[in-house]
């Protein structure tokens, strides 16, 4: 039986304080669906960071060989309702995606140092503007570069819908969704949940405001 941890925490920005919930729980690998080709398409046909970031594909690595000495994946989401946000549609979903991806990065570059692991993360790597890679030169920081969960192949809204009940909502025809949403994975085995949830816990009450 899954175990789902969830809770909130605030959020300031300049105009709002925001409620962000978060969810959190372990899947077996072998109940991930990775489609690597599929999503290498799909980012081929609609995404402007194909072939122009190392951490986007062409580049980035299959979920299925990165994960190949791991039993699952621990997953983190963060969620953000926009009608707490004052602004225009485009805005409150930039405005959510923005705060929620800085916390998320931290809080996954703090697992990794409690627990060893390296975690997939939300969107593209977003260390260097631009990426090194438009410049025809190596990665500048090779060992903290890190992959979005779904360029490795992992269809995310299933395994959110599987995972937490919840399927992801995007900008679409220039209205906001009801919610936006980011999500991250820490690959790894059983045996390190209980510092990943603890850790978890410690960083996240240390976000509040
Ligand atoms: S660390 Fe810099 S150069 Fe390397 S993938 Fe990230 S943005 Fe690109």
């Amino acid at each position: 039986m899954k175990e789902i941890k969830k809770g909130y925490f605030n959020v300031r920005t300049e105009k709002n304080k925001l409620k962000i919930d978060y969810m959190s729980g372990f899947i077996e690998k072998s109940k991930i669906n990775v489609d690597k080709p599929l999503f290498d398409k799909m980012c081929k046909d609609g995404c402007v960071n194909y072939n122009k970031k190392y951490s986007c594909p062409p580049f980035s690595p299959n979920f299925k060989i990165i994960s190949k000495n791991y039993e699952g994946l621990f997953v983190i989401m963060f969620l953000c309702s926009l009608n707490q946000i004052s602004s225009t549609e485009y805005n409150q979903v930039r405005i959510a995606n923005v705060v929620m991806k800085s916390k998320l990065d931290t809080l996954m570059r703090n697992l990794e140092e409690k627990t060893g692991l390296k975690y997939l993360s939300t969107g593209s790597c977003r260390l260097c503007k631009p990426c090194k890679l438009k410049l025809k030169q190596p990665c500048k920081h090779p060992n903290k570069k890190r992959y979005s969960l779904e360029s490795t192949g992992v269809d995310c809204d299933e395994l959110t819908k599987k995972l937490f009940d919840i399927s992801l909502q995007w900008y679409k025809n220039k209205k906001s969704p009801e919610y936006t949403s980011v999500l991250c994975g820490l690959i790894c085995n059983k045996k390190d949940l209980k510092i990943i949830e603890k850790n978890l816990n410690l960083i996240i009450n240390s976000f509040g405001c």
